[in-house]
């Protein structure tokens, strides 16, 4: 990962951290994303962001990377979950055992964490009926719930006993936190922000060497067999960066990754990015109807079919963008054509 040209360096930010007296303790995941940063705030209570996986690797990585800072799990007072991925929340149950922390989270996300195991298996049943209704082979969906499956065990039921509402302030002794609802990357991303300090915890609402992933995700608090409206999670993305781009910030400290100085420039970049790739998209949909499966494969070849949940949110959510500005249209084949009696939905340019 390189530092922009002008920009301070990653080391320079995490000092700039560090005199908040923030640190981040990288733990390791069995996820492509690699590493997730959870963030050890020193103050009072002494406060832990995010917890890593639920494995004894990740464990013991924060065990260290703690005492580095001079402290142990069990001084932990308070820990604060900023979304619904188990990379973020896994360990969140064994240290709020260990040390007696509190543990916050968001209002809406405190039922689905209570049920973590039936609430996976929620979005595993909506995210399959999304994908055969988008054009997803049957067994390639199939494969997917059982990969999906394997990963259970890397999250971990836990127990909110400090709710969070967006716009409160979280305090602590030394610094006020603001609490943010940002859905987009999941439905319950909270970023937290220290206004005094034009400082952001932002988890995975804004990472600086990735485009967080805007994935189609059952509502919080929607009934076990939702089906529908289809979230549009690219919509409250973007509405949500918009959001963010207000702040003034001089620091933002991912979830993953490395702190971004200039949010406001890496955030205009992201809407360019999707920009574009709704114009690429309306062109593959203008040259004949098609999917967002078939449409996935034409941006991205086989890793259409590994990441196939993934890529069919990212065409969705441009999908919707495009079906906003009224330049296409939706349309569930009803057998009208020969080759089109599956059900699926296709997407055609007006
Ligand atoms: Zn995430």
């Amino acid at each position: 990962m390189s530092d922009p040209p002008d920009g301070p360096t990653e080391d320079e930010l995490l000092a700039q951290a560090a005199e908040a007296g923030i640190h981040r303790l990288a733990i390791p995941t069995p996820f492509q994303v690699g590493r997730v940063n959870a963030y050890l705030i020193e103050d009072d209570p002494l406060t832990l962001i995010d917890s890593g996986p639920n494995s004894g690797k990740a464990l013991d990585e924060l065990e260290q990377a703690l005492g580095a800072h001079g402290h142990a799990i069990e001084e932990i007072e308070l820990l604060v979950i900023t979304h619904q991925h188990i990379d973020h929340f896994g360990l969140a149950a064994i240290l709020a055992r260990r040390s007696g922390a509190q543990v916050a989270a968001l209002n809406g996300l405190a039922p689905y964490l209570r049920d973590y195991r039936e609430s996976a298996e929620r979005d595993d049943r909506f995210a399959e009926q999304i994908m055969l209704r988008h054009g997803i082979p049957a067994d390639v969906v199939t494969a997917l719930r059982a990969v999906s499956a394997s990963f259970r065990a890397w999250g971990s039921a836990v127990e909110i006993d400090r709710p969070l509402y967006d716009g409160e302030d979280l305090r602590l002794r030394d610094r006020t936190l603001r609490v943010l609802h940002r859905p987009g990357h999941s439905p319950s991303d909270t970023v937290f922000y220290d206004e005094e300090r034009a400082l952001l915890l932002g988890a995975d609402h804004l990472i600086a060497h990735i485009s967080s992933n805007p994935l189609i995700a059952r509502p919080l608090g929607a009934p076990a067999d939702f089906t529908g409206p289809r979230p549009r999670a690219l919509i409250d993305y973007i509405a949500s960066l918009r959001r963010t781009r207000e702040l003034e910030l001089s620091l933002v400290l991912s979830g993953h990754g490395a702190p971004i100085a200039d949010h406001r420039a890496l955030i205009d970049k992201r809407l360019r990015m999707h920009q574009r790739r709704a114009e690429k998209i309306h062109g593959l949909i203008s040259a004949q109807p098609r999917s967002a499966h078939e449409i996935a494969v034409e941006l991205w070849g086989n890793v259409a079919v590994t990441q196939a949940y993934l890529t069919i949110s990212e065409v969705l959510g441009h999908v919707d963008l495009l079906l906003d500005s009224g330049r296409i249209a939706e349309r569930e084949d009803s057998g009208d054509r020969r080759d089109r009696e599956d059900g699926v939905v296709r997407f055609t340019a007006v």
